[in-house]
């Protein structure tokens, strides 16, 4: 692939809390004949996962995607490792009806409790990270169950672990880590309930909509901590899904204190779909050299794939 005419720009910014254990968000976005892309894998990322990368960025920027079946989808409001009081607080200034809240810290269930008793109606998912052994995920499933969960996202990590624990909690599972890390895209449905999608990490939008087809679950169109731009990419999948999928996991504009374009925040607990967002920051003091070997080496990959 033929990086020459492109433009490049890196961006380095300022998340409002700390998640996934940053406190700032890096990447860099990347022109084409329609618009812009987004090019963020994290910093230890495999250069073939760069590649998916990257591929999703210039789908974006070359206007490749395909027309949409609806214009706005409702999204579910994150709620990162904050005091419960903090938690409670976020989800109803949200104005969305699904939250997704992070457990797995000693403070996680009263975290739940707090955004249970605060929207009695609302539809609640949690989100492990895989960081459960098996036996700790049956306990801790067996009390958060009570807060009636839509469903718990990777309580442990590996797939036989999925598949046993599926058969020992009532508490639906929902599939992240693999889907997107281990692409078992086959027989994820014997370990989970549902399928969490992230776009850019699966190669851009019509790939998605090709895992979508594969794994044969409803789908969360979920976010990799995109800023805007990529938000968009991610928003144009979930508006092109045949099916109208979950509410997806795409409130992560308001962890950002600053953005790459205007931010795409709920409006009503609902994303709509944005044509060719254009950056609009400030010099951000990022690397530009370290995003060029990067880019390369992931196009490098890109073109013999
Ligand atoms: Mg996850």
């Amino acid at each position: 692939m033929n990086l020459g005419d492109r433009r490049l720009l890196p961006f380095r910014l300022d998340l409002v809390t700390q998640f996934r254990g940053l406190t700032e968000r890096r990447g860099c976005l990347i022109s084409g004949s329609r618009g812009w892309g987004e090019f963020g894998p994290f910093a230890d990322y495999h250069v073939d996962a760069d590649a998916r990368w990257l591929a999703s960025a210039i789908e974006q920027a070359d206007g490749l995607w395909p027309q949409p079946v609806r214009r706005k989808v409702a999204v579910n409001a994150i709620v990162p490792a904050v005091e419960p009081a903090v938690a409670a607080g976020m989800a109803m200034a949200s104005g969305c009806t699904t939250i997704k809240i992070k457990v797995g810290d000693p403070a996680g269930r009263d975290r739940v409790a707090a955004v249970r008793d605060a929207m009695p109606e609302a539809a609640l998912r949690v989100d492990v990270n895989g960081g459960w052994s098996l036996a700790r995920a049956v306990e801790e499933l067996e009390e958060l169950s009570s807060f009636g969960l839509e469903y718990a996202e990777q309580p442990v990590r590996s797939f036989e672990d999925m598949v046993a624990l599926r058969a020992l909690v009532d508490v639906p599972l929902a599939a992240d880590e693999l889907i997107r890390i281990d692409r078992r895209f086959d027989d994820v449905a014997l370990a989970a309930d549902v399928a969490v999608l992230k776009v850019a990490p699966l190669g851009g939008v019509r790939q998605t909509l090709q895992v979508a087809q594969r794994v044969g679950l409803p789908v969360v169109i979920s976010s990799a901590l995109d800023t805007s731009i990529g938000l968009a990419a991610a928003v144009a999948a979930a508006c092109c899904l045949p099916e109208r999928p979950l509410a997806c996991g795409l409130g992560t504009g308001a962890l950002f204190a600053r953005d790459t374009t205007d931010p795409l925040l709920p409006v009503a607990g609902e994303l709509g779909w944005v044509d060719y967002p254009t950056p609009d920051f400030v010099e951000t003091g990022e690397d530009l050299d370290y995003w060029k070997r990067r880019i390369q080496a992931a196009a490098e990959v890109l073109a013999r794939s």
